[in-house]
């Protein structure tokens, strides 16, 4: 990898749409870590060309780009190189420039091109080097395209906790010590191995995990208020729509160990709904004795031209109970055993009656 990074001169680093803490922590600390190199490279190649060509000479432009589908929530605002993140809905025409001259797209928290929307036709038209760096399981169609060739390079552990785990083992392989790993690119990286293990909750049981931490509050990671800055920054209009959703719009059932929250787009409207701010409501119901499955769908209004609503849907499960071969045969999604997500287009009600008609099938009780 470090050579495809020495060789290349224009790097895009992609990762999914809805960026979580992991998307977000594992795209940026790439982003820092290529950003330092080409400036060491670049005042390397400085010294050499100035020899050859004399005093005028300019080095190279050399570019790297974060592109992510569409908007990441205010809570990561703070994230070191948030602000050049560009956004791939909001400057189409430039993201398609940068991503029709990359020479080399790094892919990092998912496997599958349909994860980061129309981004992932123009990746495909760009033959250039391709690496994917993920830890979600393959599915067949996304094997079939590991087969025909798609990837140059690939880092795909399903048992890691996360891509930023992955993406810290690859960033420090060269030395075996944690001296490549500045500030920011451990503050990066702890972020999504917090975010993506419901701070050490759940997926965080391999001591290796561990041996990274330390090196990451070695290398002046702030630990504390890296969680402060994710889980304590939320708004008024946040925390009284949590309050709604289960106070109001909760429903359980019992014999299948079941929750179901519901929101529609009225009701998202009424407590003036940002990006984000239903972000981890879905794992709540989980923390009722014998709730062991969770479902929360969220309507978004029809894009303009279109006639149906978006419903997307969250699953989560407690301990054996997968639930992405549901969340895949019947809303068009997939994930890990404990966390998917799918979609369906339509009305609440009527994903709400496909849920009850299909649980049965996939729920072990
Ligand atoms: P969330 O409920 O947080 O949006 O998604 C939970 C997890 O499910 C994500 O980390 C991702 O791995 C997976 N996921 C969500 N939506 C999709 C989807 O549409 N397709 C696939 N394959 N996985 C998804
Ligand atoms: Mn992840």
């Amino acid at each position: 990898m470090k050579e495809f990074i020495e060789k290349a001169k224009h790097i895009v680093i992609f990762t999914h749409m809805a960026p979580d803490g992991d998307a977000m922590g594992s795209s940026l600390a790439l982003y820092h870590y290529v950003m330092d190199r080409f400036a060491k490279r670049s005042s390397l190649s400085d010294n050499k060309t100035a020899i050859a060509a004399g005093p005028q000479a300019e080095p190279a432009e050399r570019t790297v780009h974060v592109i992510v589908p569409n908007a990441f929530a205010a809570f990561f605002n703070w994230m070191p190189g948030s602000a050049q993140i560009l956004i791939y809905e909001k400057e189409p025409q430039r993201c398609n420039g940068l991503i029709a001259e990359a020479d080399l797209i790094i892919c990092t928290d998912f496997n599958d091109p349909k994860r980061i929307g129309p981004m992932g036709e123009k990746m495909l038209a760009n033959p250039c080097t391709k690496i994917l760096i993920d830890h979600h399981i393959m599915d067949e169609r996304v094997r079939g395209l590991v087969d025909d060739g798609l990837w140059s390079e690939i880092h795909s552990h399903p048992e890691a906790s996360s891509s930023c785990e992955i993406m810290y083992g690859l960033l420090t392989a060269e030395s075996c010590q944690p001296t490549t790993i500045s500030q920011e690119i451990a503050t990066c990286i702890y972020t999504g191995l917090m975010t993506d293990t419901g701070n050490f909750s759940y997926n965080s049981t391999r001591a290796e995990l561990y041996d990274i931490i330390a090196a990451l509050l070695r290398a002046g990671v702030k630990k504390d208020e890296i969680y402060n800055a994710v889980f304590n920054q939320y708004s008024t209009d946040r925390v009284r729509l949590t309050g709604y959703a289960l106070y109001r719009k909760m429903r359980i059932y019992p014999e299948y160990h079941l929750a179901l929250i519901t929101l529609s787009a009225d009701e998202l409207e009424r407590y003036h709904y940002q990006i984000g701010d239903t972000e981890g409501l879905v794992n709540m119901p989980l923390q009722i004795a014998d709730v062991f499955y969770s479902v929360y769908m969220r309507e978004e209004r029809p894009k303009p031209g279109t006639p149906k609503s978006r419903i997307r849907i969250s699953f989560r499960s407690q301990g054996d109970r997968p639930v992405n071969i549901w969340a895949s045969e019947i809303f068009h999604g997939g994930g890990h055993m404990n966390a998917s997500g799918g979609e369906l287009f339509g009305t609440l009600e009527q994903a709400v009656a496909l849920f009850e008609k299909s649980f049965k099938n996939y729920l072990k009780i």
